[in-house]
């Protein structure tokens, strides 16, 4: 199948705002291509090259690849340059020289190039993701030339995007799974493919099995030890008499909420252990120490267990701030001395599959007394594994006291679950409901927002960048809607830290996948996520977030959401979340209504 299919139907997909009609754009491709390349087509489409916990990359730098755009396009060094501080995307870079050089009747390496074929280029891409070793950055620039030297400039756009892992169609996942339910079953079974999407993490399968067995295909996929699960998330309330009201004392579990990173572990009979972030990717090599510890609970027997990873004080064993275990990711870390500086702990909360049973349907009360006997006895735990505090069936004097104590323990609050609920892969409900610190404030509780925009700083931040303008994500169509201009919260250290932090995300104009009425001095392409915390939401004018939900819901027309007094708290989620898992405007709208019913 020829890649050119896959560049125009890609064109078309930027080109289009919403969600519906990106999907029936993806329809039109999926349904022409054939059975055994389906999967590729997916993968490409979401940007990588496999699934996400195959965690498979080209490992091509961008410099590098800039200088296989140069030997293969042609032009001038400095243009190039020029173009790519302009625009962040060394696509549009590639296009518009290739355009360039064509129309001059330039370079052209091949004289008749045979049309680039998707096999093809995923053959190319693997071989530069396994090539190691001394000179293989050499090896990559040369493979990456060979595909450039056969691309029409559309080709050669996408082709660099997806080289370095950013192909920025804004299309999510879940439009990708609207378009399978549309392409091979039906809008109504749409359901059962996201379901087997959250229990395998894979599309590439999804979309193979459901194209060739249909949705009863669909019904026998079982979860599988190394592959990991779509985890699930919680709602949030900002009180516990209403947590108590909404799930019942009866049916309560209060456990220790840490603040750390979630991890996801597949430890098998042979003692082989897998770990996976929250964002599905394969963290294992960075977490030996886990992976020992786990080994040594489970004393051969399998299972997958989630936790929470949280620092731990070498001297006292106290928790430390989150941010620590950052330290232990990254490429360049020294592993052994951030080991020994930072030991961790992963404290942990559920249990997925005990052996070969899996849980995911089976009531929190049996996974939680599942994981209990898993864990054994906690005395005899090495430090590296633990188990999360909890009570069961308090009363809301109780619940209370619980959450002092957590505070007081280095917990930043509470997770209020329901013992009859199921483990729902990859979707947000009731079944958790999360209680922070934060709550307890005026404050609504902290955000997680995408930098779409930034000021020019003035007075003591001259020459930084004075402020940011933030976003949330629209659910339904995946554009990025504003809702505060962020200027607080910002030390020194960090305002040295953002422009090369935001620098490549510049682009000329506004993003289209970016909905304001603000102008701003720099626009950004909305990549990176930031954890904000505010007084209160307001309606406001200038701001469209949650705007359409509003009024919906009933609402008088006039504006959508803004946060008062935003303040940045220090926290950059890029490891944990891409903008695509910022909050969304639904979630904000939500809060707002609970803030007006709280004020009666
Ligand atoms: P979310 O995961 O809901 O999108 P988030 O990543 O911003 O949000 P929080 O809103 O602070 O995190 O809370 C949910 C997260 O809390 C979970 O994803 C998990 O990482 C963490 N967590 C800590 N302790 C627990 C616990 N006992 N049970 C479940 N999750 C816990």
């Amino acid at each position: 199948m020829e890649f050119a299919l896959l560049a125009h139907c890609y064109e078309r997909i930027e080109q289009t705002p919403g969600r519906l009609e990106m999907a029936a754009q993806l329809v039109g491709l999926l349904q022409q291509t054939p059975a055994a390349l389906l999967p590729t087509v997916v993968y490409l489409t979401q940007g990588q090259l496999g699934a996400a916990h195959e965690g498979i990359e080209t490992g091509l730098a961008e410099k590098n690849l800039l200088k296989a755009i140069l030997r293969s396009a042609g032009g001038s060094k400095q243009q190039a340059e020029q173009l790519w501080v302009q625009t962040g995307d060394l696509g549009t870079v590639v296009e518009s020289l290739l355009a360039q050089g064509r129309a001059l009747g330039g370079r052209q390496t091949t004289l008749t190039p045979e049309p680039l074929t998707i096999e093809g280029v995923l053959e190319t891409l693997r071989q530069m993701a396994t090539t190691t070793g001394a000179g293989s950055q050499d090896v990559r620039i040369r493979l990456a030339m060979q595909l450039l030297t056969r691309a029409s400039p559309l080709e050669a756009r996408y082709l660099c995007r997806i080289l370095v892992g950013r192909l920025r169609l804004g299309l999510a996942d879940m439009t990708i799974v609207d378009a399978l339910a549309i392409a091979f079953a039906t809008k109504e079974q749409r359901d059962v493919v996201e379901h087997a999407f959250n229990i395998t993490s894979d599309l590439g399968v999804v979309a193979s099995v459901l194209s060739s067995q249909g949705v009863d295909g669909l019904g026998r996929l079982h979860i599988q030890p190394g592959v990991p699960i779509r985890p699930m998330l919680a709602e949030r309330l900002n009180s516990l008499d209403a947590i108590v009201e909404k799930v019942g004392s009866d049916n309560l579990l209060l456990e220790y909420k840490f603040d750390g990173l979630r991890l996801q572990a597949h430890v098998r009979a042979d003692g082989q252990v897998a770990l996976f972030s929250r964002r599905l990717e394969p963290v294992t090599a960075q977490f030996p120490d886990v992976c020992a510890a786990l080994q040594q609970m489970a004393k051969g027997r399998a299972m997958i267990v989630e936790g929470e990873c949280v620092p731990i004080e070498p001297q006292t064993g106290e928790l430390l701030p989150f941010q620590v275990v950052s330290r232990r990711r990254g490429r360049k870390v020294d592993l052994q001395e951030a080991i020994a500086q930072v030991p961790v702990r992963l404290v942990l909360f559920d249990c997925l599959a005990d052996g070969t049973t899996q849980l995911l349907s089976t009531p929190l009360v049996e996974r939680r007394a599942t994981l209990e006997r898993l864990v054994g006895s906690t005395e005899e735990l090495p430090p590296g594994v633990g188990l999360t505090r909890v009570l069961v069936r308090p009363t809301l004097a109780q619940a209370q006291e619980f959450f002092s104590c957590s505070l007081s323990d280095g917990a930043e609050g509470i997770m209020a679950k329901d013992l009859r609920g199921a483990y729902t892969a990859g979707a947000r409900g009731w079944q958790w409901i999360k209680f922070k610190r934060e709550y307890r404030a005026e404050m609504v509780d902290t955000v997680d927002l995408v930098v779409v925009g930034a000021y020019s700083g003035k007075g003591k931040r001259t020459g930084w960048y004075g402020a940011l303008l933030m976003a949330a994500v629209n659910p339904d169509t995946g554009l990025f809607e504003t809702v505060c201009k962020l200027g607080t919260g910002f030390t020194e250290e960090v305002l040295a830290a953002l422009p090369p932090l935001l620098g490549d995300c510049v682009v000329p104009l506004r993003d289209p996948r970016v909905r304001s009425s603000l102008p701003c001095d720099v626009h950004l392409r909305p990549q990176h996520v930031l954890e904000v915390i505010g007084a209160e939401l307001t309606r406001s004018p200038v701001h469209p977030a949650g705007a359409d939900l509003l009024e919906a819901a009933g609402a008088a027309p006039g504006g959508g959401l803004a946060i008062r007094f935003p303040r940045f708290t220090g926290r950059v989620r890029d490891d944990e979340k891409g903008p695509q898992q910022a909050t969304t405007t639904l979630e904000l709208v939500d809060m707002y209504q609970r803030q007006l019913q709280r004020r009666g």
